[in-house]
């Protein structure tokens, strides 16, 4: 039995903020306590003196190696999963992929073989349903009661990710019977198609007018159709990385009247705007991803809606491709980027100079990105918090160290960073992934396979 002990730090979670040690026993949390109020004794102790003691992160939307446009993302699981850690996050949830013509059990098989043995902190999936029809249907219940308790659909991607409208009713109306939560991408893809090929037609080819064929009305409308979807089936909905203020609105009108509606955002929609995809000489297509980035006005209500809880987790949708040899695939056509930002490593990071910057409290920090997310997927008691009996995924958090985020120095397999020469407040300084350290004194110590499987109970946050 090794006992480990964080001591003089300041432990934050979505809860509380209190001065604390915390005693770790065979990878769990068992005691959090005043500093004089206990004699524990340890094997081996870490000094948080002046440092926040915070939960790991949890980032519920990734996609390690994901196919995309005839590439594939460039991180895989073993890459991406030791960039996390070093950024603080110690899970995540991706996204397994049942293809066209497949059956869950066979995307749910090979995204398991593309993780097993590779993660450096634990990981679950969701379930995307690119093919809704009778037999994925009844596939569902199974999933969910081993562990797979989420199923993500689109309304975008016709011909690839896309299903119609009754498609999308019949799944909801089999999660509203069987616990599991709907994960919707929210975008009108039939009528952005339209627009995607008449720009072409008009000689529009750069990166930027990826922005403004997705308009955000097709947001909005996409997101109140499936509200209205979730609504008839009565099903809770969970809407996928929100950017439009028009979309937020929706999520929050449904939310005002009482619907399980939930949203999340991601930090490039908090950070980013459409001037980045204006950046000459194709450099814009380094922020190219779906929904896309929204001009500067639209942030300031996704963090209102932050703090008014509308919106309630912030994922990264992390989907990197490199600039040479990837995004370059759109040169000539905005339509062939692939869509996606590197950003696992970053989300931590980001989020506390939100907290500096006034944005949101600290334990807000610690809600968003940690314990709301464990609670919507099932892993909340594990995950997202410090409290005895909870794995101990544990951060040790200096709030006064400076750090510049850039692709010369981040872990993420990717040649640039959506964040380049962005100055943060804070860096992680230490990480425990079920009482392992994963990082150490600007060293990873983790290892390819400590990362363990998680088989989620269904949402935690629905009543
Ligand atoms: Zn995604």
């Amino acid at each position: 039995m090794t006992r480990t002990l964080i001591t003089g730090g300041l432990v934050i979670t979505a809860n509380d903020e209190v001065h604390a040690d915390v005693l770790i026993e065979d990878g769990r949390v068992v005691g959090v306590a005043a500093p004089s109020s206990h004699g524990w004794t340890a094997d081996r102790t870490l000094d948080a003196t002046g440092k926040y003691v915070i939960p790991g992160g949890v980032d519920a939307h990734t996609h390690m190696e994901m196919p995309f446009g005839g590439t594939y993302a460039s991180d895989d699981f073993e890459s991406g999963t030791r960039a996390a850690a070093w950024g603080g996050t110690t899970t995540i949830i991706d996204f397994a992929i049942q293809s066209v013509g497949q059956s869950l059990r066979a995307g749910l098989d090979a995204w398991h073989a593309k993780a097993d043995g590779k993660c450096a902190i634990d990981y679950g999936f969701h379930m995307i349903m690119s093919d809704v029809n009778e037999s994925s249907l009844k596939e569902m219940d199974g999933l969910v009661s081993e562990g797979i308790s989420s199923f993500k659909l689109f309304t975008a991607y016709p011909g690839v990710f896309f299903s119609d409208d009754g498609k999308i009713l019949r799944a909801m109306q089999k999660a509203a019977s069987n616990g599991g939560l709907i994960m919707m991408h929210a975008e009108n893809g039939l009528a952005i198609d339209v627009l995607v090929e008449q720009a072409l037609a008009r000689g529009e080819t750069d990166p930027r007018y990826h922005g403004e064929v997705r308009k955000a009305l097709l947001e909005a409308e996409a997101t109140h159709r499936v509200i209205k979807l979730a609504q008839v089936a009565g099903a809770p909905v969970y809407v996928v990385h929100v950017s439009a203020e028009e979309a937020l609105h929706e999520i929050a009108t449904a939310r005002h009247k009482g619907l399980p509606v939930f949203g999340e955002t991601c930090p490039q929609y908090l950070f980013l705007s459409t001037d980045n995809l204006a950046e000459p000489d194709f450099e814009g297509a380094k922020y190219v991803c779906s929904t896309p980035l929204r001009p500067k006005e639209h942030q300031a209500a996704l963090w209102r809606g932050l703090r008014t809880n509308d919106l309630q987790v912030v994922s990264t949708d992390h989907c990197p491709f490199c600039f040479t040899g990837q995004k370059e695939m759109g040169r000539g056509d905005f339509s062939k980027i692939p869509n996606g930002l590197p950003g696992v490593e970053n989300r931590m990071d980001l989020l506390h100079q939100a907290v500096v910057d006034g944005h949101i409290t600290r334990r807000r920090w610690i809600e968003i990105a940690c314990a709301t997310p464990a609670r919507v997927f099932g892993l909340y008691g594990r995950k997202g918090t410090i409290a005895p009996g909870a794995d101990a995924d544990i951060v040790i958090y200096d709030p006064a160290a400076e750090q510049t985020i850039s692709a010369a120095t981040h872990h993420m397999n990717v040649d640039y960073s959506a964040y380049e020469g962005r100055r943060i407040a804070g860096r992680v300084e230490t990480v425990l992934s079920r009482g392992e350290v994963v990082i150490a004194q600007g060293e990873f110590k983790g290892r390819a396979g400590h990362g363990a499987y998680l088989a989620r109970s269904t949402s935690q946050y629905l009543n």
